[in-house]
């Protein structure tokens, strides 16, 4: 399984419905929806892995499993 953020090696975690979490060794544990996965696939986006992993880092102070969703993506432009 590769990571959604960096495309590196990650761990698949069971999650709820309609959300995928990884466990990558480079930007951690979180969890994306899967419809971000998809609309980032259809338009050929790709994350700002710095700057999402900073955003992930900054909201583990707050929660041990940060989700991102449309709102949260940070793209790489
Ligand atoms: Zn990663």
């Amino acid at each position: 399984m590769s990571c959604l953020i960096c495309a590196g090696q990650a761990e698949s975690v069971e999650c709820t419905r309609g959300w995928e979490e990884r466990r990558c060794s480079r930007c951690g544990c979180y969890r994306m929806s899967q419809s971000l996965i998809l609309l980032m696939m259809e338009e050929g986006q790709i994350f700002d892995a710095e700057r999402m992993r900073e955003w992930l880092m900054s909201r583990r102070d707050v929660i041990a499993v940060p989700s991102i969703d449309h709102g949260q993506a940070i793209l790489l432009l």
